[in-house]
């Protein structure tokens, strides 16, 4: 799905020329000329990121700013006129993500909007559960069933399953399970992940076809074999 961008700029060169460059990244353009219709579709669209004028008739950037603030962390790039640069330490207190001075090159502008998503991606919180239809596992509170059976796991067990589920695909050699799955690994060695992993395969118990759902690859690692 293509990222959202709200655009409260009233300047209407402007919020074409933006609308124009966004559109043609591949995101998804609201443009709105003022700051309380601005509000009421930043409520209604939840977008991804927001652009917003200083200047604004009415209630000000900053005004709407204070107010998206009021209730969410979303990405904020401002907009403000040449010669009111001082206003970019005022926008970055009051909690704007980042800040352009018009003009600005369209290149610039699309890649600001990219750093300013890129960096919320990450920081999004990890989905709490995973499901693939034949394994469950809840982050939150713990609980694993595979194929709708639930799985009693010591805690060990469970970073263990969990660390193999979140790098799902790649193979975890025994030396990075210790690290991700133990919180004090010093004088633990690999032959004791090997016997965890074990016993955790044991009880998850096989597939038709007698597979384990963590497979074992010889001389690296383990890893967990996604659902069909
Ligand atoms: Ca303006």
């Amino acid at each position: 799905m293509s990222d959202r961008v709200l655009v409260i700029e009233d300047d209407a060169d402007i919020a074409l020329g933006v609308r124009t460059v966004l559109g043609r990244s591949g995101f998804e353009v609201t443009t709105v000329v003022e700051g309380r219709e601005g509000l009421r579709v930043f409520h209604s669209e939840r977008p991804d990121i927001v652009i917003l004028d200083v200047g604004l008739p009415e209630m000000d950037g900053w005004t709407v700013l204070e107010r998206i603030r009021e209730l969410s962390g979303v990405p904020v790039l401002m907009l403000t006129s040449h010669g009111h640069e001082a206003d970019k330490v005022r926008g970055l207190r009051a909690g704007a993500d980042d800040y352009l001075t018009k003009p600005f090159g369209t290149a610039e502008f699309v890649a600001r909007v990219q750093a300013l998503l890129r960096r919320q991606h990450a920081t999004d919180p990890p989905p709490e559960a995973f499901d693939d239809g034949r394994l469950q596992v809840n982050l939150v509170t713990h609980a694993v069933a595979v194929d709708g059976v639930p799985v009693e796991l010591t805690p060990t067990e469970f970073r263990l399953l969990a660390a193999l589920v979140r790098h799902r695909g790649q193979v975890l050699s025994p030396v990075k399970l210790l690290e991700l799955a133990w919180s004090d690994p010093f004088g633990i060695g690999p032959d004791r992940v090997k016997y965890s992993v074990m016993r955790l395969r044991r009880k998850l118990g096989t597939q038709a076809g007698g597979d384990s759902i963590i497979e074992a690859v010889r001389g690296f690692g383990y890893r967990y074999r996604p659902g069909p």
